[in-house]
């Protein structure tokens, strides 16, 4: 535990001072080491928090005392402290203690034209930031002189009513409170607390003698660092700037040179190759011994270098990793610690395009982000749209009021999908999310009219099929024409960073893949098996459609049997393809879950080609399409409800699944399937169905003449399964939680519609936050312990996992790995989030081993 040492209202930074960052802020601590690393860095005093605060309140600490912690009283600069730099704070103040007397003395020693400038500079900030007179008055001329600083002195007196103050302690004092009483106004704490600072984030300041960087000898001020903030790659960046402070030369539009040789310009290697070979090595020193890459604020003054600050440099998120990779690699920290530093929801952005920091945004709507990514074509009303656009090589964004199981053609077609409705779980933002796809769902601020073909925007601008948008899921927003893109990366580092995540972490990560392209997704992603394969989604291709209405449509057992003999072959190249491309890796099949209405015509005209196709009156179609209609589909026959009733279509299922075994273990590394029971509510279910899979096992065996191991599990998604999970347990290898409908089930909240006022719920504070995207622990969470609980308490070492759409975030990794789960599923795109997610978790909250 720290040693409780008495915080002093200030305290010059030495080597051995007691500094710390939760008291002074990071400034202050991060100059204290470069003072440790002996660097030319000015005398230097620091607030702690608890000092600005009472000065906030009208409490100042005693002035003259500060001014004696400086050898001299020279000129200062003040500048914000605080925890964390991301949280902000008002804007350094420079050359506080500029006085007539001062000016005069400056004339002397370094000429009229350097006093003239910094009186200026500071008359200026102190009538705009203190005084909080109008910027326009004090606006600094390009050749400051004495006529000029007489012009600023004279405004302020007669603005203020009173003269320019001359006391430095007077100046400093009312410096530090204006900046004190800047951090505690009210847009300051919200802008910071949206950062994530707390209510109560303290501010410290730094008061630290003035580099002049003004004068006839070489002076002036820069920055520097050692990679590009962009990109990460090794570059060493910065400008300088002759008589100029602070950052004037990153943020003066002339005169500033480069650093190193530059053919485009002169530099100051060039100028002062000694002055750049020393500021080189601080900067070096700065990144091996603050164990991070820095930007360096210098200033050179009368020919020599002082360091005033190092900050973090500023980067992108692709940056970030490639920077904590480097580091690693070059052993400047550790492997951990370069996992640690990545946020893991940052490598969204390295997974998929992105719209370019800066682009032009023409914002014409705005929705739920239900799939990461960016993407820009051509609006198109269908999916047979997207498909004839797909055709012609043309990108587009599929527009639909909601997708449906039909529209997956036109998905896998598009680049990008919109739909009016829907949530985070709602058809097309799962499977957006397993296709890679950006998909913003539940969009307002524009109508949509699907038989006129057209989008009208809140403004009454009209778009219609062809106009050209951009989805953007960074924000949930639609932009109006092509928005610049940035590339997907998935390079050396961060496949350097990911392989030491691995090597952290404690719980498994599959993905959810329904096709071999997710397979093969989830491979390159380093997915750890199959943990949710959705078969119905095999059933939407046109030839299999067919077969699947003829086997809906058949009026006889024999019929039904004869279509599905069709889709046998077809299923099991497709369960042979996933084996092959998971090479012997687990592969959960989810067996037949949607119902049967899903593959049905919804319109007159597909029921009339369906007549057609079938061969029977129309009549007979739009019964059939009527008699499966239900007032609720997702609580009616689906999962293992069709399973017992048709029991058929699971007998084919797992029948291709057992041949594809045979075949795939005989090609390749040997597969034990796993095979899914969805929806199930009560134990009867499991036992009715393992007795027909059992058998359909046997036949294969014999047939075959070939053994294989085959586990028979429960996906746990009502909240009866969970209640139940006891008796459950005994008949299953494992349970697999589907939080999407056990969320539905919990809330009673359709996971289709809840898009439309989720929003509103969450802004007005009922819930925390939208439970399809964030698992609710509270609640639905107590299922899933229950669940775990009384499904381990007569099945121990039963293996337990997620799979619904939650399995990809922080939060439900932290739960599933505290309840013990053996591994979380989710969408390909989600893995490498979950993979660092997860890595993050084993450090940061390492597990009691049992003999501990
Ligand atoms: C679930 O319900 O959590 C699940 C994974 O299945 P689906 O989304 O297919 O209903
Ligand atoms: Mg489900």
């Amino acid at each position: 535990m720290q040693k409780q040492t008495k915080i002093e209202p200030f305290t010059r930074i030495t080597p051995s001072a007691p500094i710390r960052a939760d008291q002074h802020g990071g400034r202050a601590k991060c100059l204290q080491r470069l003072v440790r690393l002996d660097l030319p860095v000015p005398a230097t005093v620091a607030l702690p928090f608890d000092t600005v605060h009472q000065i906030a309140a009208g409490h100042m600490p005693d002035m003259n005392a500060i001014l004696a912690a400086f050898d001299e009283v020279p000129l200062f600069s003040v500048r914000p402290s605080s925890a964390d730099p991301d949280w902000g704070g008002p804007g350094a103040i420079l050359n506080v203690g500029m006085t007539d007397a001062r000016h005069a003395a400056i004339s002397e020693t370094r000429g009229a034209e350097a006093a003239d400038a910094l009186y200026l500079r500071f008359i200026q900030s102190y009538a705009v930031h203190v005084a909080r007179l109008d910027a326009d008055m004090f606006d600094l001329p390009d050749q400051p002189d004495s006529a000029a600083v007489e012009r600023a002195l004279r405004i302020y007196a007669d603005e203020t009513e009173e003269p320019f103050p001359q006391d430095p302690a007077v100046q400093l004092a009312e410096v530090l409170r204006s900046m004190a009483r800047a951090w505690e106004g009210t847009t300051a704490r919200l802008l910071r607390q949206a950062k994530g600072a707390p209510a109560d984030a303290g501010l410290g300041l730094v008061v630290q003698a003035m580099a002049l960087g003004v004068g006839p000898d070489e002076s002036g001020s820069g920055v520097i660092q050692f990679v590009d903030g962009r990109t990460g790659l090794a570059q060493i960046t910065g400008r300088y700037l002759s008589q100029s402070q602070g950052r004037d030369a990153v943020t003066r539009a002339t005169g500033a040179i480069y650093l190193t040789r530059d053919p485009r310009g002169p530099s100051l290697e060039d100028l002062s190759p000694d002055i750049f070979a020393l500021l080189r090595d601080h900067a070096a020193l700065c990144r091996s011994r603050l164990n991070e890459e820095m930007q360096i604020e210098f200033t050179i003054d009368d020919n020599r270098l002082h360091v005033l600050d190092a900050v973090r440099v500023t980067r992108s998120n692709r940056a970030a990793v490639r920077i904590a990779v480097t580091l690693a690699r070059d052993g400047v920290i550790s492997k951990q610690d370069a996992v640690l530093r990545i946020e893991p929801r940052a490598l969204t952005e390295l997974l998929h395009p992105q719209i370019a920091p800066g682009a032009r945004r023409d914002v014409i709507a705005r929705g739920i982000p239900a799939s990461p990514g960016a993407a820009t074509g051509a609006i198109v009303f269908s999916s047979t749209a997207a498909q004839a656009s797909a055709a012609r090589d043309e990108p587009c964004i599929l527009v639909r009021r909601e997708t449906a199981p039909e529209d997956i053609r036109g998905m896998h077609a598009a680049k990008g999908v919109v739909t009016e409705r829907g949530g985070m779980t709602s058809h097309a933002a799962v499977i957006a999310r397993g296709l890679g796809l950006p998909c913003v769902v539940g969009t307002t601020g524009v109508a949509l009219s699907q038989r006129s073909k057209t989008l009208t925007t809140a403004d009454g601008r009209e778009f219609t099929e062809g106009d050209v948008i951009t989805v953007d899921c960074a924000t949930g927003e639609v932009l109006s024409g092509a928005a610049e893109m940035q590339e997907a990366v998935l390079d050396d580092a961060f496949t350097d960073l990911l392989a030491w995540a691995d090597a952290e972490r404690d719980i498994g990560i599959r993905a959810n893949a329904d096709t071999a392209a997710e397979a093969r997704k989830a491979r390159t992603f380093l997915a750890e098996g199959i943990g949710l394969c959705r078969t119905e989604h095999m059933f939407f291709e046109d030839d299999r459609l067919t077969v699947m209405r003829e086997m809906i449509f058949a009026s006889t057992s024999e019929d039904r049997q004869a279509a599905l003999d069709q889709l046998l072959p077809m299923q099991r190249l497709d369960f042979v393809e996933l084996f092959q491309i998971m090479q012997g890796m687990p592969v959960c099949i989810r067996l037949f879950d949607p119902p049967l209405h899903e593959f049905l015509p919804s319109d007159r005209q597909e029921m009339r080609e369906l007549a057609e196709s079938l061969d029977k009156p129309i009549a007979d179609v739009t019964r059939r399409v009527e008699q499966l209609s239900e007032f609720n589909p997702m609580l009616g026959m689906r999962g293992v409800r069709l399973g017992i009733t048709v029991p058929e279509i699971y007998d084919m299922q797992a029948r291709a699944i057992f041949e594809a075994t045979v075949l795939a273990s005989q090609l390749g590394k040997p597969v034990v399937p796993e095979i899914m029971i969805p929806l199930v509510s009560a134990k009867r279910e499991v036992e009715m169905v393992k007795t027909r899979v059992d058998a359909v096992a046997a036949a294969v065996r014999n047939e075959k003449g070939r053994e294989f191991d085959y586990r028979l599990g429960v996906m746990v998604e009502t909240p009866r399964a969970c209640l139940r999970a006891d008796e459950i347990a005994v008949h299953s290898a494992f349970l697999s939680f589907g939080t999407n409908d056990l969320t539905q089930m919990t809330y009673g909240l359709s996971r289709d519609d809840a898009g439309r006022f989720m929003s509103d719920y969450v802004n007005l504070g009922v819930y925390r936050e939208d439970p399809f995207r964030i698992l609710d622990t509270d609640g639905v969470g107590e299922l899933l312990s229950i669940g775990a609980e009384r499904g381990r308490r007569t099945h121990p070492g039963i293996t337990l996992s997620i799979c619904g759409e939650h399995g990809g975030n922080s939060e439900s990794i932290a739960f599933c790995r505290d309840a013990g789960f053996d591994y979380v599923s989710c969408s390909p795109y989600r893995v490498p989030v979950a993979r660092l997610a997860s890595a993050h978790l084993a450090l940061t909250q390492p597990k009691q081993t049992d003999s501990a």
